[in-house]
């Protein structure tokens, strides 16, 4: 579904990420692993073109994004493309999700939100998706969650309600920029758990950001391993726990716990 190419992203005269390639396909996962401040969030803030908002600025490569028969390079896009191509063809889910949430809407509203802006639908039937979309995720007593307000969900259930409106539009590619560091060991594997799940149910491709080996271990198809912007190692994730060839990625692994 996407296919980076020689991606380089600069924030003013630094340069962040220097000619990053890769690829992701259907129904699979690929996780993007690096340090602090290896760009990996600025990579994916680059394939939804937020990144120009951060400060930031593409400045090379092609980041080709297909789906429907067209291949389209994400750098052309419009506004208007762009804005349907956040809400629908590619979904991110962040590290803390009461940043994305609405203090003051109830989680069923926000759901809702997302039904009715990209299918149309009218208040009561996008309600009633909300509530099937809060089920989808595993979130017990979904109908009454709706009508409750974030802060009063535990930091997991607002992680499951982001995964929700993510996925709301069956997005042909998920993106999770750390999506469960903040969480605690036992909560961290059933979101994982539900990502896997979901994906394989809707068949979207993932680019999953984080710095746990643990969690690439747990969720990943292939491994990009990301250093001061650069690509050190590529490989699937079973060559790359057995036979680690960058000294950088041996250096990753032993400093996991
Ligand atoms: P982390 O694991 O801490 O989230 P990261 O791999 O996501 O790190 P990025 O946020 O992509 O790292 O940052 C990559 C580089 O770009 C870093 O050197 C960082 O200092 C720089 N950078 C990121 N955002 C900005 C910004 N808004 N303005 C200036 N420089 C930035
Ligand atoms: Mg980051």
């Amino acid at each position: 579904v996407l296919d980076v190419r020689g991606l380089r992203i600069c924030f003013g005269s630094h340069e962040a990420v220097k000619g990053l390639s890769f690829a992701i396909h259907a129904r699979e996962t690929l996780a993007l692993v690096g340090e602090s401040g290896s760009g990996k969030s600025a990579t994916a803030l680059s394939i939804l073109r937020l990144i120009e908002r951060e400060g930031g600025a593409i400045t090379a490569g092609e980041m080709l994004f297909g789906g429907d028969g067209t291949v389209r390079d994400l750098r052309n896009l419009g506004d208007g493309e762009l804005t349907k191509l956040r809400g629908c063809d590619i979904s991110m889910v962040f590290q803390e999700p009461m940043t994305s949430l609405n203090p003051v809407m109830k989680i069923g509203d926000q759901v809702a939100e997302v039904f009715i802006r990209h299918q149309k639908l009218d208040r009561a039937a996008a309600l009633k998706a909300a509530g099937g979309m809060l089920e989808q995720v595993r979130i017990p007593d979904p109908l009454r969650r709706l009508g409750q307000y974030p802060h009063e969900l535990s930091g997991g259930l607002r992680q499951r309600v982001m995964i929700a409106m993510a996925l709301a539009c069956r997005p042909k590619l998920l993106i999770c920029d750390e999506p469960t560091t903040a969480l605690d060991v036992t909560t961290q594997a059933e979101i994982l758990t539900l990502i896997k799940g979901l994906q394989a149910e809707i068949g979207m491709g993932v680019l999953f950001i984080t710095h746990d080996m643990g969690v690439v271990a747990e969720i990943a198809d292939r491994v990009v391993v990301l250093k001061d912007g650069e690509k050190v190692e590529e490989a699937s994730a079973d060559d790359l726990f057995r036979r680690p060839q960058a000294p950088y990625t041996r250096q990753l692994m032993a400093a996991a716990p």
